[in-house]
């Protein structure tokens, strides 16, 4: 037989099927040590056929399996040609994506424990071998033991008798279970109408994708949960695709009481080890639900009948390393293979999601109300330039206090969001809200210290720093910020004997630093909790009745053309915090830019409203989904090499240019706007197209251009222009 294999070694180069001789146990999809070069490696096993177009004496031998299984199934295999196919990468770097890292690494510390059990051959045992007497008994009543145990029990008469063969052991695998001890309750509940028509709509539909576009406390986990129960009944498998910040101790032990041991949870918190096990019970089918943040939409499983992706509009789901897939667009791929539907969620679907939604590609099911129709909090918008001009320069307006005062009084909870992406780099008026914009692109400029101007992400336009703002004449500009650190210092001041909790990349270093944060805050441990946008997402409080969002209009500004929608969502999703229980919630939020339309849509939860005014603009202005955005990084340590590199690449993409020119917005090669990250050199050709059609060949120039030193990746509507 002759295996057709592609070798695991990320290099374009040797991105091709090579012939090796193998023996019949050898199938597609396993992995296998093969002579490469002048040494070994490991290979994928992509097909096995009778013979080679080469004759057979020219062909080297497989050395060995590397595991006896087949690592990858064969929907997995073609699933990984089709990444390769439309990412342009290396078809080894595409199926790498279906193992754990462990595998790779080849380090995997699969866990084998000795079991004893009595042989079949006859024996008697003198009257004074009490202990091996009593062990034998117990193996005959208890059948097959773990040898450790029967160590503890019964000291040395477990080597008496395994020497005599009287019993013998075995090594057995072990799979280690993460979740020992995570057995939740599992809580019985009649579904609501909303909830059951809803989960007819999407078995009923003959539109492969559903979104459910419900408000926070609709019971969209509950409908997720009813559709994969019915899959497993059908003896079929599920994938459930959630932030991996949303899989709380709350969450595992819900899936846990609910699926058992049918469920398995990739999670960071898991060690390697852990993943790796879980990984095997899903191959092996002993798990048959795969919930996990992005990478779980790899899982090796078979025969799947449904896919969820929940907070479908969550950027994690954008991959930021080589393959730079979308999941959405993986998901779909084994959707339809699978024949299967999948289901996305979001009470602020992504723009672009909805309107696929809207013209009908998608089924679209709306839940406007929560749960026992409890109310959505009351948003009260706060003009910050009126505190300003009050004389509070403070991060707490009048009416934040007065609210904060009161839940304390009432010894409720509050949780203050504080929003600092990007936050030093705009360039606010104090005194009016006035923030700079490009004049080509309508998105907020960037400053940019290192050459003390300001810079435009979308275009490279450059502009002077200001001194005084161009609306109103103020001086009281500021890339002023207010980190979580200075804002929980002043609180402490106003309220000396408030608990506050602070959480931020600062405070929630290792595996399980928010969790720990978020169970002490459960806890009550704590009053008030400051945080970045690790709070906003899920967590379900019921003591909480006050949120506050000290500065909204940060992320309005980020040089970034989704963030109106970025805003929307974090506004909706914080204030969804306030209010989950009996008592009604409320929220502050503080501004400079209250007329924002964003921030009114936002105040009243009106979604339709949002989009509609969304979308027009994004249509005026050409941004996706009317454009596409693609750039083209070249990146380098060596300056002069990857200059050389964006030259040369320029070159081949302008001759796409040249022939599509109707197709493309904007076409530019320049620095990237932070010229270097980690030593390396960043160059970028910023291109805006019309409609994807010239991807392909933009793809194929990249994949093409091969340089020592210098790298080039293409990125697709990225969420980050830096
Ligand atoms: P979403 O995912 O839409 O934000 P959840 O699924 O978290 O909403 O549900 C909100 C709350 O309502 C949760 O506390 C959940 O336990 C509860 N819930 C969901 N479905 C039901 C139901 N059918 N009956 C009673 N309570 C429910
Ligand atoms: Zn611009």
């Amino acid at each position: 037989m002759v295996a057709e294999v592609i070798v695991d070694v990320a290099h374009s180069d040797v991105d091709k099927i090579f012939d090796y001789v193998c023996d019949e146990t050898v199938v597609a999809g396993m992995r296998v040590a093969v002579p490469f070069g002048k040494s070994a490696a490991t290979g994928f096993v992509m097909r096995v056929k009778e013979r080679s177009d080469f004759p057979e004496e020219k062909l080297k031998r497989v050395f060995r399996k590397e595991d006896d299984f087949p690592a990858v199934n064969a929907e997995c295999l073609a699933l990984a040609e089709k990444i390769a196919a439309r990412y342009r990468c290396p078809k080894a770097l595409a199926l790498r994506l279906f193992l754990p890292a462990e595998m790779r690494t080849g380090k995997t510390s699969e866990r084998y424990r000795s079991f004893a059990r009595l042989s079949d051959q006859p024996f008697e045992l003198s009257a004074r071998a009490k202990a091996q007497s009593a062990l034998a008994e117990y193996l005959r009543e208890n059948g097959e033991t773990d040898a450790a145990v029967l160590r503890e029990k019964f000291g040395g008469a477990l080597k008496a008798l395994t020497d005599k063969k009287i019993v013998v052991l075995e090594k057995k695998r072990i799979l280690r279970d993460p979740y020992r001890g995570v057995e939740g309750e599992r809580t019985e509940r009649a579904l609501t109408l909303a909830q059951r028509a809803a989960v007819s709509r999407v078995d009923e539909t003959d539109k492969t994708v559903t979104l459910v576009h419900g408000v926070t406390g609709s019971g969209k986990t509950e409908i997720y949960l009813t559709l994969i129960a019915e899959r497993l009944a059908q003896g079929k498998t599920a994938i459930f695709l959630v932030p991996e910040i949303s899989l709380t101790p709350q969450m595992l032990s819900q899936l846990r009481a609910r699926f058992g041991e049918k469920v398995a949870i990739l999670h960071s918190g898991l060690s390697a080890g852990e993943r790796f096990d879980e990984w095997c019970r899903l191959r092996e089918g002993s798990a048959r639900i795969a919930v996990g943040a992005r990478s779980a939409v790899f899982a090796p499983v078979e025969n799947v009948g449904l896919i969820v992706i929940d907070e479908e509009h969550d950027g994690s789901y954008a991959s930021e390393t080589a393959p730079r897939y979308h999941t959405f667009d993986i998901a779909l791929l084994r959707a339809q293979h699978n024949g299967c539907k999948l289901v996305l969620g979001s009470a602020t679907p992504a723009v672009e999601t909805y309107r696929r939604a809207k013209e009908g590609e998608f089924e679209l099911i709306t839940l406007k109300e929560r749960i026992n129709r409890r109310p959505m909090p009351d948003v009260e918008i706060v003009d910050m330039r009126r505190e300003v001009r009050r004389g509070n320069p403070s991060a707490f307006s009048a009416p934040l206090r007065e609210k904060l005062d009161r839940c304390l009084a009432e010894k409720n909870q509050a949780i203050l969001f504080l929003n600092r992406r990007g936050y030093s780099q705009t360039v606010i008026c104090r005194d009016c809200g006035y923030v700079a914009k490009c004049e080509h692109c309508d998105v907020s400029l960037t400053y940019h210290s290192e050459d003390d101007c300001l810079k435009c992400h979308y275009c490279g336009a450059r502009y002077h720093p200001l001194s005084a703002c161009p609306e109103c004449g103020g001086t009281h500009l500021g890339y002023v910020g207010t980190g979580t650190q200075k804002v929980a210092g002043e609180l402490k001041k106003l309220y000396p004997s408030a608990r506050i909790l602070r959480m931020d990349n600062d405070t929630t270093n290792g595996k399980e630093g928010h969790l720990k944060i978020i169970r002490q805050f459960a806890d009550r441990e704590a009053d008030i909790l400051v945080g970045t946008q690790m709070v906003a997402k899920g967590h379900d409080f019921p003591s909480v009745t006050l949120v506050g969002i000290l500065d909204a209009d940060m992320s309005l500004h980020f040089p970034d053309y989704r963030s109106g929608e970025r805003t929307f969502q974090l506004v909706t999703q914080v204030a969804g915090r306030s209010g989950r229980a009996e008592e009604k919630g409320e929220v502050v939020l503080q501004t400079y830019d209250p007329e924002n339309y964003i921030l009114r849509f936002a105040a009243k939860y009106d979604y339709e409203g949002f989009y509609a005014h969304e979308i027009a603009m994004r249509s005026a202005t050409a941004f996706p989904p009317f454009a596409k955005i693609v750039r083209v990084m070249i990146t380098g340590e060596d300056e002069k090499e990857a200059l050389e590199a964006l030259r040369e690449v320029y070159t081949k993409l302008q001759k796409i240019y040249a022939e599509e020119t109707d197709k493309f917005l904007f076409f530019n090669k320049m620095h990237a706007p932070v010229k270097r990250i980690q030593n390396k050199y960043r160059y970028q050709v910023l291109m805006r197209l019309t409609d994807g059609s010239p991807l392909r060949r933009i793809y194929d120039v990249c994949a093409e251009s091969k340089f020592k030193n210098a790298l080039v990746y293409v990125e697709e509507n990225p969420s980050n222009l830096s």
